[in-house]
């Protein structure tokens, strides 16, 4: 996806998707209220929501360290520590970890970074199956679909449609119905058969701790803990964002990560585990963990932008967002849908293949008010606003900002002089006249004025300004103080 209009041409399709648009209503108006319930519990949530800001802003400046010494006691655990500068190499590690365990198929817990990198694909390119163990992620694999949102990628679906997917994939479905506990037991006959003969399994991670090379996997269903701990081989791929240098750092999260995701005060799975299993076979005998950079570096040198990699994936900012909510996630274009894709996507892909994202934002401010660790998304919005601007200029402006610079020049010559303001104030209430019904303007443009215009009211300019008039009344001197009746 690139291009300044890309994420625009998406959501103009998505718009038009009344039944996607309804069941995101409902989806997100339903786990929006269960975390205000949720986060309305905790009497020190604005003080625990800072401490978990400062936990991020300490982790990354200092991210060189904590991962070193996360590498030192994975090791020492029995763990394989593998870096990976981009997804190709993860994905060329990841193939090569499979083949060397002797398999042709994984299991696979739900995970963003893998999605992040393609590693289902990259995995099929070598001939590997993955099987996604994920109910939502199930259902997309099993649609050849894509995800659209963080916590429930398959939130774009409906009871029915999944009904239909699982009557033609799965085995023994020829009576199914809608009904969602139907429909779980489905998908659980079919997962258990793989969990019980697939020997890898690859996950990503919510966190990992430093301290003790701990890796925690937060989850609703218990397939996480079913792949991260049935299979001989276990690889777990990860940003290296995601470290947290203590115990009591991961203690902060995990109280409010659940509040701010599903709503609930504790999620039910929480997987932690170090290294190798101390008495196989109850655990892996192989854990290899994938530490992903894939464009980290690079938004870590960004004192704004590096806000994106404190990141704790809760989707309590998707759920608020007046335009995730209208559009869906596939209008963004990159596994990291709604505000936090918007900031995150650009820099770790880079900004040239994302032009657009940063636009997509009101910039109303809910993001941040729900983020359990304060991202200002819409400062980064603005600052990345900032460097496709400047980029476009090294570039020779092109495309939609070229556009953009010129109507802003123009503006900012005509608010410069009070003389060039006034005349076109008068020039617009002359040209307005003859355009305008019912009090406002409605003119027939084309282009993206025209379009801006379909979707707002303007209102027809004042018959006369507040200077016109006050120069009008008797013995009245200049509105600006200057002295002097007009
Ligand atoms: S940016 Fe904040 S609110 Fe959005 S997913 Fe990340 S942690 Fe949650």
């Amino acid at each position: 996806m690139s291009g300044t209009s890309s994420f625009s041409e998406a959501a103009h399709v998505a718009l038009s998707n009344s039944q996607q648009r309804r069941n995101l209503r409902q989806a997100t108006t339903s786990i929006r209220a269960k975390r205000d319930a949720a986060v309305g519990e905790v009497d020190q949530w604005e003080a625990l929501r800072e401490e978990g800001r400062r936990i991020k802003d300490r982790t990354m400046r200092h991210l060189d360290v904590h991962l070193e010494r996360l590498e030192e006691r994975v090791t020492a655990a029995g763990g394989h520590v593998h870096w990976a500068r981009d997804g190709d190499e993860a994905n060329a590690i990841v193939t090569r970890l499979v083949r060397d365990a002797g398999s042709d198929e994984v299991i696979k817990v739900k995970s963003m970074t893998t999605a992040e990198i393609g590693l289902n694909e990259a995995l099929a390119r070598a001939g590997i199956v993955a099987h996604e163990t994920d109910l939502a992620e199930l259902v997309i694999q099993l649609a050849d679909d894509r995800p659209s949102h963080i916590l429930v990628p398959a939130i774009h679906r409906n009871r029915a449609e999944i009904r239909t997917l699982f009557r033609r994939h799965l085995a023994d479905t020829e009576e199914l119905t809608d009904d969602p506990a139907a429909l779980a037991e489905a998908a659980r006959r079919h997962l258990r058969r793989l969990f019980l003969s697939v020997d890898v399994g690859v996950s990503g991670a919510n966190f990992a701790i430093a301290q003790t090379g701990t890796i925690c996997v937060v989850e609703s269903e218990g397939n996480g803990r079913m792949c991260t701990t049935l299979p001989q081989t276990l690889i777990t791929v990860m940003g290296i964002e995601k470290v947290l240098p203590t115990v009591a750092d991961l203690d902060v999260m995990l109280r409010l990560l659940p509040r701010s995701s599903t709503g609930e005060r504790m999620n039910p799975y929480t997987s932690l585990w170090t290294g190798v299993a101390d008495d196989p076979p109850d655990g892996p005998r192989a854990f290899h963990l994938v530490l992903l950079d894939g464009g980290r570096t690079e938004t870590l040198a960004d004192e704004i932008g590096r806000q994106a990699l404190h990141c704790i994936r809760c989707s309590a900012c998707l759920n608020i967002c007046p335009v995730y909510e209208r559009t869906g996630g596939h209008a963004y274009g990159s596994p990291y849908p709604g505000p936090i894709g918007a900031i995150l996507a650009p820099q770790l892909a880079g900004l040239r293949d994302h032009t657009s994202l940063p636009w997509a934002s009101s910039l109303c401010g809910a993001c941040y008010e729900v983020c359990p660790v304060k991202i200002d998304i819409p400062q980064v919005l603005v600052h990345l606003r900032g460097r496709v601007v400047r980029q476009a200029k090294q570039d020779g402006w092109r495309g939609r900002v070229a556009g953009e610079r010129l109507a802003m020049e123009t503006m900012a010559r005509v608010f410069a002089s009070r003389r060039r303001y006034e005349a076109a104030q008068r020039t617009a209430r002359v040209t307005a006249r003859a355009v305008t019904r019912d009090g406002l303007v409605r003119p027939q443009l084309p282009g993206p004025l025209g379009a801006w215009l379909s979707s707002r009211d303007l209102p027809a300019p004042a018959a006369q300004s507040f200077r016109e008039w006050w120069r009008a009344q008797p013995d009245q001197s200049d509105p600006d103080g200057h002295g002097g009746a007009a």
